[in-house]
């Protein structure tokens, strides 16, 4: 392969955090657990979709999350517990909007009613009860099952400084580490002070 044609990653850093603008499947990831440092044994891909104004529906992909072993499965583990959390405040939280929204539209002097909000507004709710009575206690009382996710991230709608519509990916590493070595590892430039 022609070292010329080598793709990089032009990342930059933003409150705390990376941002992407360009080559994402460039990425390079220190190679150690990005939760504990250990030797890596898997990786692990972030899928991002999101529905844009200007740019139509966008996907990508963070790839190649180094984790060890006993990492990855209190990764695991703790996304199993939000998506537990997640459909709890669904099954829940619609019927409760509903209510909410028939609770309005019966209330005289209601002249508007923004449905979708109080939907919104029910799903949150029941979110928030079910985080305090099983998320919360689960993972106090399982310290050791569990880790929160290091790394995150997410797809951003822009406009660039010559006005045409784009996309770039923020990611989030919680590590200080880590997150140092990625930055060096990935030649990233330094925060351009506004
Ligand atoms: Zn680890």
């Amino acid at each position: 392969m022609d070292a010329a044609v080598e793709r990089k990653a032009k990342i930059r850093k933003a409150g705390g955090g990376f941002v992407v603008e360009e080559n994402v499947d460039a990425v390079k990831w220190p190679h150690e657990c990005v939760v504990c440092g250990a030797a890596p044994m898997l990786t692990d891909d972030i899928n991002l979709a999101r529905k844009m104004k200007n740019v139509g529906q966008v996907r990508t992909q963070v790839k190649g999350i180094p984790y060890c072993e006993t990492c990855f499965k209190k990764v695991k583990a703790t996304r199993r517990l939000d998506m537990v959390v997640y459909i709890l405040a669904l099954v829940f939280g619609i019927p409760l909007g509903l209510f909410f929204t028939s609770f309005s539209a019966n209330t005289p002097g209601t002249q508007f009613v923004c449905c979708g909000l109080l939907m919104v507004a029910g799903i949150g709710i029941a979110w928030l009860v079910f985080y305090l009575i099983i998320r919360f206690p689960v993972k106090s009382i399982f310290k050791d099952k569990f880790v929160e996710e290091t790394v995150t991230a997410s797809l951003n709608e822009i406009t660039r400084l010559d006005g045409s519509q784009g996309f770039n990916v923020s990611i989030s590493i919680t590590r200080p580490e880590y997150a140092g070595k990625f930055n060096d590892l990935n030649e990233v430039e330094p925060e351009v002070p506004v």
